[in-house]
């Protein structure tokens, strides 16, 4: 399992990184699949240089802030406006309730049916498990102030975990238990951000990722620009030692692929 950081930036597109988007990729013997975890504001540019977006199989957003969805309107003019015809066929997309409503929203109103030419949306739901290609991925509700999803993505013994955008929840367990790498939201600085039920801060993502257990790599993510990545690796540090900072364009081996 190959995961790419396209864009790691929290909240909102940054100067080194666009906002929240992470490009899974798993060869199956016959073909990589590729599945792309959220879309945010910035991230279509950077993923033209690591995919083809033809090559794309589905997209799962773990909530509609729009630094996880925005660029599916790109993404829609490019399947649909291309000089040379529309892609053929819809894009499976899986995101909260409410979600081809909002996209809807976002591009043409819902009267002109927004983009369900090109897209396919469906609803996530806690617990479940949607198989795509050799991946099984299981979505879990988690802590923010929308209905909000964290993803465990299994394929041949590889296990990833993203959190999406929360702060310590009870399913952060079952997502991150025995994970090989897990991309931990840390948005928040412990004595800045006092503020419950949005975030987590890197030390509350550390602790998180200990109280799994059998975690293997931790990777905080989702820092806005104005965080200092070294004081929330400090923050981190005395409960996981060697924890990683997300970079745009890092790509992490996961697993025996
Ligand atoms: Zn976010
Ligand atoms: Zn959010």
């Amino acid at each position: 399992m190959k995961v790419t950081v396209v864009g790691c930036s929290g909240s909102f597109a940054g100067p080194a990184s666009p906002a929240s988007s992470y490009l899974v990729s798993v060869d199956d013997g016959q073909r990589t699949w590729n599945v792309l975890f959220d879309l945010g504001s910035g991230a279509l540019g950077p993923l033209q240089r690591h995919l083809d977006l033809h090559d794309l199989d589905a997209i799962f957003l773990s909530h509609l802030h729009p630094d996880h969805c925005a660029d599916l309107c790109g993404l829609y003019v490019w399947r649909h406006y291309a000089p040379g015809g529309a892609v053929d066929g819809r894009l499976p997309v899986w995101g909260p309730e409410g979600a081809a409503s909002r996209l809807a929203l976002m591009y043409h109103g819902l009267e002109n049916g927004g983009m369900d030419k090109v897209f396919d949306v469906d609803r996530l739901h806690d617990g479940a498990t949607t198989t795509v290609g050799p991946m099984a991925i299981t979505a879990r509700a988690v802590r923010h102030p929308v209905e909000a999803f964290g993803f465990r993505v299994e394929s041949d013994g590889a296990v990833l975990c993203y959190t999406g955008d929360t702060d310590t929840c009870e399913n952060l367990e079952p997502l991150m238990k025995d994970a090989d790498l897990v991309l931990a939201d840390s948005a928040f600085v412990d004595g800045r951000d006092e503020f419950r039920g949005i975030h987590l801060t890197a030390s509350r993502a550390a602790q998180a990722a200990v109280a799994a257990g059998g975690v293997k790599r931790l990777v905080l993510t989702h820092m806005p620009a104005w965080n200092d990545p070294e004081v929330c690796r400090a923050q981190a540090e005395p409960f996981w030692p060697g924890v990683e900072v997300a970079q745009a364009d890092a790509v992490y081996h996961v697993g025996p692929c």
